[in-house]
């Protein structure tokens, strides 16, 4: 794994251009963006149902097209989403124009906004983003300087073992075509416990851990007991 150094940015190029390159089906339901709308209600209540969203201030890393940013927006939250893809959040600025929903999207390093806002959010939320950065550490430890003693942080990213290779990988890139080939890196997916250490060491509390499975006979999405491929974690700052 690289180590941010401060000097740079945590960002692989790469990554970034996948997904702007997408970026203008971000809000098309039946696109490469499917599975995001699909997950969507079923995070965004489990984050409302923990954290209260209403009048929160909320902060969403790795924003991309701002799917789960409108979605808090929608529950009353003053929502900030920040992200290093240019065109992508392109994307979720010019959404605003059709959703009236007010959001303020930011291109911004989340290590930067940290020495910028630090303890300034009641909710901090990093879904599917971890597994695209080099050093999810250094994100990590971020999220934990920008919430607020007490807040709450929500990761949600992919675990790695050969279940979640067969399902993340094999399944939806090759098999059910549900994301587009090399969406995925197995190398940086993340087990829970390793997710667990990183999070203790940035000083974050309280660890809860709930699965996201997808049933390919229902073709829906689940929160459940099940955390071998699809998780969220759940910590207060
Ligand atoms: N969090 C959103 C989008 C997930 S897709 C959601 O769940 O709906 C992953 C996003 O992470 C992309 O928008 C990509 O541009 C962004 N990303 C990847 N590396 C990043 C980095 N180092 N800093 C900020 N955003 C990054």
């Amino acid at each position: 794994m690289n180590h941010y150094d401060g000097d740079r940015t945590n960002a692989d190029p790469l990554e970034l251009e996948k997904f702007s390159q997408l970026a203008h089906r971000w809000w098309d339901p039946n696109s490469e963006f499917k599975p995001l709308h699909e997950i969507n209600p079923l995070r965004l209540n489990y984050i409302d149902e923990l954290a209260g969203l209403f009048e929160k201030k909320v902060l969403d890393v790795g924003c991309g097209g701002g799917i789960l940013s409108e979605g808090m927006a929608s529950k009353g939250a003053h929502v900030t989403g920040i992200d290093l893809g240019e065109k992508t959040l392109k994307v979720a600025k010019l959404h605003l124009l059709e959703s009236k929903y007010r959001i303020d999207y930011r291109k911004v390093a989340v290590e930067s906004l940290a020495k910028e806002q630090p303890h300034q959010f009641d909710v901090v939320t990093c879904m599917e983003m971890l597994e695209h950065v080099p050093d999810s550490m250094s994100v990590i430890r971020a999220c934990a300087e920008l919430v607020k003693p007490g807040g709450w942080v929500f990761f949600s990213t992919i675990n790695r073992n050969p279940k979640s290779y067969l399902f993340a990988i094999i399944g939806a890139e090759y098999l059910l075509k549900l994301l587009p080939r090399g969406t995925h890196d197995y190398a940086k997916f993340i087990k829970p416990s390793e997710l667990a250490r990183m999070a203790r060491n940035a000083n974050l509390t309280d660890a809860k851990l709930i699965g996201m499975t997808y049933n390919p006979i229902s073709k829906t999405y689940a929160l459940e007991n099940d955390t071998d491929v699809n998780y969220i974690m759940a910590y207060r700052g």
